[in-house]
């Protein structure tokens, strides 16, 4: 695997706001500005190509942008009840009660919703596009931290 293709983090951004378990000042309602790239690595192909890179930021856009200006739930989160009305998601969270317009949630199959769980979640769907490629997923929510999922 001698050759990778990287698509960084300028356009494969999205703003979403969640909560977390710990530590305490995570478990309060909070935004960040999270940045997405990817890594994919093989072979060339017959085109001299790893991927198309339009094919390859296109994809990570059509799972990045979803989340954007989302409240993301984690919906396999053994510490969240959660209750779907009509219009509304009722999140209960230990001693809190979090109230939202059906509209404005995202849902991730998730036991949480830490940078690392989305750098696999994204990489989950990338892929089933890429089987053969190892791929390596980078989810920044700050300037200077940011997690890996790689395989
Ligand atoms: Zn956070």
């Amino acid at each position: 695997m001698g050759f990778k293709v990287v698509v960084e983090s300028t356009e494969a951004k999205f703003s979403a706001c969640h909560f977390l378990k710990e530590p305490l000042q995570c478990t309060r309602l909070h935004g960040h500005n999270y940045y997405v790239s990817v890594e994919v690595s093989d072979h060339l192909d017959k085109n001299h190509f790893v991927v198309d890179f339009t094919d390859l930021k296109e994809k990570l856009m059509s799972i990045v942008k979803p989340m954007d200006h989302y409240v993301l739930i984690p919906t396999k989160s053994d510490e969240l009840e959660i209750r779907e009305e009509t219009d509304s998601i009722e999140i209960i969270a230990s001693n809190k009660r979090y109230m939202f317009p059906r509209e404005d949630v995202f849902f991730l199959p998730l036991p949480a919703t830490t940078s690392e769980l989305l750098a696999k979640y994204i990489h989950s769907i990338l892929k089933e596009e890429y089987k053969d490629k190892k791929i390596s997923v980078r989810v920044g929510e700050s300037k200077s931290t940011m997690a890996v999922f790689e395989e």
